[in-house]
């Protein structure tokens, strides 16, 4: 097919809301590793990694040989009979689950929204407190409930349709919602916490849900104690602590979890996205102990399919075997190391903020008044298209570049993604006045 072709045949037959990027969408036929070749040939290198999904570039060949194999042993049964790649999986998840938090059991769906769903649910009856706080900035899915836990109004189709959601301030160091700056904040975000707790809910959370570091959100870093202080204050409300590591897992450098960068303990984990190299898998992690609470049947057609566990299984065992969370530590140094050189070359380049492969661009239009720069940001993304350069956007509004290669990514591979955006931006700056 060509180009044109695909693009006529998405218009005329999705809903328009599926939100393609680029002026025109770009058709895409193969990948590879890091790469990925257009309808007509080109290839691109792919620093978005899918959505962080292809933890280990694009059709990589020890996952697809396990999944072929399993394709053609046994492909689906639903979560009504147990099966060996739902037991090995599980067994793996508890294994490599935050040590200390006692957290072993998973329940299997088939994305990043039903895993936050089934978490905020399981929180509801574990604890048999009702209402949740999520922050603002965050994002969740897209789901009733997940649009509403999403604080963009840009996601919400609808009006905020779940009763019992409350925002906290994001802990945005750039744009401080406080005017502060941290450390002299002594955290104002995480202690504001007790007053949203005491003068928006009864005063009793069934949990508190964050991303370690903000994906859709653009990437927002909280400081390393912000966990501590505001997942106690939950607590002595009786209400837990939901990690969402959709974005964060096995990204953020030597660790499996984000939130082992901030010292605490969770206690539930949800995750999707990159666990199973592109293959669709919703995780929702907990302690036996509040597992059981949840004593209604409950059945997930495509959850624990053989096919996506045997994928995440096989994805777990290539970043174990490849080191690949080490690697995700020190290219990551690398690009960030990069990151910083062009922020001191281009002044469109207001913040750098992230961790390990999960790295974020904030471009302004001025450093002082940190207007966000939505012209420059859509001529760079059409200009690192020519380029041959596939990158991601985020922030709420729409400002940040958000940079996420395969977790095996070398350091050849990140020296070319940055010689390509250093160009982009020189190009740009001459183009679009900041
Ligand atoms: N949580 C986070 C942090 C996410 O980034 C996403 C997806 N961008 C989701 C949940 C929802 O995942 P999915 O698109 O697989 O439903």
């Amino acid at each position: 097919m060509t180009p044109q072709e695909i693009r006529d045949l998405h218009s005329k037959y999705l809903f328009p809301c599926t939100v393609n990027y680029y002026q025109e969408s770009l058709p895409l036929v193969r990948g590879k590793g890091t790469s990925l070749w257009d309808a007509e040939g080109r290839e691109y290198l792919d620093f978005f990694g899918g959505i962080l999904t292809v933890s280990l570039g694009h059709c990589d060949d020890e996952v697809n040989a396990k999944i072929k194999e399993q394709v053609d042993t046994l492909q689906h049964t639903s979560t009504l009979y147990p099966t060996p790649p739902i037991v090995l999986l599980a067994k793996r998840l508890a294994e490599i689950a935050p040590e200390g938090s006692g957290i072993s059991q998973t329940f299997f769906t088939g994305s990043g929204t039903e895993a936050d769903e089934t978490a905020i649910m399981l929180a509801k009856i574990a604890t048999g407190q009702q209402e949740v706080i999520v922050q603002r900035h965050s994002y969740s899915g897209r789901s009733h409930l997940n649009t509403t836990l999403t604080a963009h109004s840009n996601y919400r189709a609808l009006p905020s349709q779940i009763a019992g959601v409350k925002h906290i301030h994001a802990p945005y160091c750039y744009r401080c919602p406080f005017k502060l700056s941290y450390p002299s904040c002594d955290l104002a975000c995480a202690r504001d916490m007790k007053e949203l707790i005491d003068t928006t809910t009864n005063g009793k959370p069934a949990a508190f849900m964050a991303e370690p570091i903000m994906g859709v959100g653009g990437f927002v870093t909280p400081p390393k104690d912000y966990f501590k202080v505001a997942v106690e204050i939950v607590r002595a409300h009786g209400g837990l602590f939901i990690a969402d590591e959709v974005q964060t897992f096995a990204r953020t450098g030597d660790t499996w979890w984000g939130i082992e960068q901030f010292g605490v303990q969770p206690d539930i984990i949800t995750t999707a996205k990159g666990i199973a190299n592109g293959v669709p898998m919703g995780v929702t992690m907990t302690r036996p102990e509040l597992a059981k609470k949840w004593t209604a049947s409950t059945i997930s057609t495509f959850g624990g399919n053989p096919v996506s566990c045997t994928a995440a299984t096989a994805t777990l065992d290539a970043i174990d075997g490849r080191d690949l969370l080490k690697n995700a530590a020190t290219m990551g140094k690398h690009l960030r190391a990069g990151l910083e050189a062009l922020q001191a070359k281009h002044e469109l380049i207001g913040d750098v903020r992230g961790m390990g492969l999960m790295q974020a661009l904030e471009l302004v239009e001025d450093r002082k008044t940190k207007a966000p720069a939505r012209k420059a940001i859509a001529a760079l993304f059409e200009d690192t298209r020519r380029r041959g350069l596939l990158i991601g956007k985020g922030g709420l509004y729409g400002n940040v570049v958000r940079i996420t290669p395969p977790l095996n990514v070398t350091k050849d591979e990140v020296d070319r993604a940055l010689k390509l955006l250093d160009e982009a931006f020189t190009e740009i700056a001459a183009k679009v006045p900041a």
